[in-house]
């Protein structure tokens, strides 16, 4: 048997410091995960259980790029985000062991078409116009896990030099550890997984000829360009 087509190889991520790149299997994405982000799109923070959208691999598009303006949307925002790299599998994993399949973190964009995100959400239906976006998973080189603690350093996120956003990595409501035990519930993960860990607060349309900056302190930043829609 042969196959009718070839498709093209799954997209692989930089790891700073080396020649090695890492594969993306899934991209997983946490909703609602920084308080003051939650209050700004008029919602409550579910304190029982942490929610989940997801995007296909081929969503990735790698930091420097400059992509046209998307489809049908007139209210295209950025989403700066702490990017986890899952690097060994992980089922049913204890919070206190979870940190042990961790391979890496990156600075990551969730671009959102927030205009149809929105009327989904108002006639309760899935996200995915909104959210599983051609070029929307914008992500950096990954920074092995040995050479970054979390802790409390700044997330931010600059259109054209003016700063949008800006919190710390300990304004997350849940953390990393609880996040993969969480997942490793519902899923097995395995190595080439990716967690975008959500949003602080300051989100906002971007248009044509914009230039986006994210920062976190001690990874490489992500930055994407917009040109003219097709
Ligand atoms: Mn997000």
């Amino acid at each position: 048997m042969t196959a009718l087509f070839d498709l093209p190889p799954l997209p692989e991520v930089p790891v700073a410091g080396s020649d090695a790149t890492y594969p993306v299997r899934r991209i997983f994405c946490v909703g609602r995960n920084y308080a003051a982000h939650a209050a700004e799109m008029g919602v409550e923070v579910d304190r029982e259980a942490p929610f989940y959208f997801t995007k296909t691999p081929w969503a990735i598009c790698h930091s420097g790029a400059s992509i046209p303006y998307p489809l049908e949307t007139e209210n295209y925002h950025y989403e700066m985000e702490f990017v986890v790299a899952i690097g060994k599998p992980a089922f049913r994993v204890a919070k206190a062991d979870a940190m042990d399949v961790v391979f890496g973190y990156a600075c990551g964009l969730d671009m959102t078409r927030r205009d149809l995100q929105l009327a989904a959400r108002a006639k309760q239906r899935p996200w995915d116009l909104g959210k599983d976006v051609e070029n929307s998973a914008v992500i950096a080189a990954l920074t092995p896990a040995a050479d970054f603690a979390i802790g409390t350093q700044r997330i931010a996120l600059a259109v054209n030099g003016e700063t949008k956003q800006d919190a710390t990595l300990a304004d997350l409501i849940w953390s990393v550890p609880e996040l993969i035990a969480h997942l490793s519930r519902f899923y097995h993960l395995q190595p080439g997984d990716l967690i975008y860990t959500g949003t602080p607060a300051g989100v906002g349309a971007v248009v044509a000829g914009d230039t986006i900056l994210g920062e976190i302190d001690g990874l490489a930043p992500v930055a994407l360009s917009l040109t003219e829609a097709e």
